[in-house]
């Protein structure tokens, strides 16, 4: 056996990031190769719905990567959001569909599509390999496709993404609209969570230029509920920005049955954020109708407001 590959996604996995990590390690055992994949971080309350239904155990958490190891990178493409020690390790494949921002000094294999979920590329690579699908790994994928999608509404998912996981619910043998509202409230239980949990529960980070901006994401059925404990959470968020240095901190807070965000905006640059979406803030809060992507509305509205910045200086 050659060398293992280490595969992962991001850091505050979510449920795409653990189901692509597995099923891409499973891809590669069944084509003869040595592969296990790793957590980046603590599996959050939908994701373990998920490996419980299907019976899936949970993959070991990695804190640091040593040089030159072999790297499968999925569902993620950026240093900032992945393993300590990552710049130095030897990156074999990427398998994303977010923003491309990879620096690597060798040619890499990268799969890079703008579909809803990096699962959905990984069920073509199986095809394309001729490798079948267990019912297991079909529900974990299935999984991660409802997850990043929030079940088709988000703007992000593509017609092939919807044909892939009606492909997926059939193999796994589960009906996916039942599963899918079931795994999607499954995550919105934060209850015994603290407010600082709260905020790292799907938090990314984003470098740009001289600027730390970070954008934390939470699905709710009930915005009002996570409102409730606004103060507690802008404490949280104000200790964050002060301990890691943050320019401009977004909480974006998603009503997966409406498809609506409510945002808690702070940091020392909410002006990048108000001209980005031509809007005030009151009381460090706005809504923001029909927003439910990270990566497809919230980061490029900043990035583009940013870049326009920039030219007019
Ligand atoms: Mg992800
Ligand atoms: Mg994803
Ligand atoms: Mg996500």
């Amino acid at each position: 056996m050659t060398d293992k590959t280490y595969v992962f996604g991001h850091t505050n996995p979510d449920t795409d990031s653990i189901a692509s990590a597995i099923s891409m390690a499973n891809l590669q055992n069944q084509m003869g190769r040595n592969a296990e994949s790793y957590r980046l971080g603590d599996i959050n309350k939908e994701t373990k719905y998920a490996l419980d239904t299907f019976g899936v155990n949970e993959p070991e958490f990695l804190s640091k990567i040593d040089k030159q190891s072999n790297v499968i990178m999925v569902d993620n493409n950026e240093f900032s959001q992945s393993v300590t020690g990552i710049e130095n390790a030897h990156i074999q494949m990427v398998v994303d569909h977010h923003r491309l921002n990879l620096h690597t000094a060798e040619p890499v294999y990268c799969i890079s599509e703008p579909v809803g979920c990096a699962s959905t590329i990984l069920y073509k690579l199986y095809k394309q390999e001729d490798i079948s699908i267990t019912p297991r790994i079909a529900g974990m994928m299935l999984s991660a496709i409802l997850s990043d999608t929030l079940m088709f509404r988000s703007p992000t998912c593509t017609q092939q993404d919807r044909v892939i996981a009606e492909k997926l619910s059939k193999i796994a043998g589960i009906n996916l609209y039942d599963y899918g509202y079931k795994l999607l409230e499954a995550g919105t239980d934060t209850s015994d969570c603290s407010a600082d949990e709260i905020i790292k529960l799907d938090s990314k980070d984003f470098k740009h230029h001289d600027l730390k901006i970070t954008i934390s994401q939470i699905n709710t059925s009930t915005i009002d509920e996570i409102f409730k404990r606004k103060l507690e959470i802008e404490k949280a968020i104000e200790s964050r920005i002060q301990n890691e240095n943050i320019d401009l901190f977004i909480f974006a807070v998603t009503d997966i049955l409406e498809a609506n965000s409510k945002v808690i905006v702070l940091g020392n640059r909410t002006d990048i954020f108000k001209k980005a979406f031509h809007t005030e803030l009151i009381a460090n809060t706005t809504i923001l109708n029909g927003v439910v992507s990270r990566k497809k509305q919230i980061l490029p509205a900043i990035i583009e407001g940013l870049e326009q910045k920039i030219q007019l200086q």
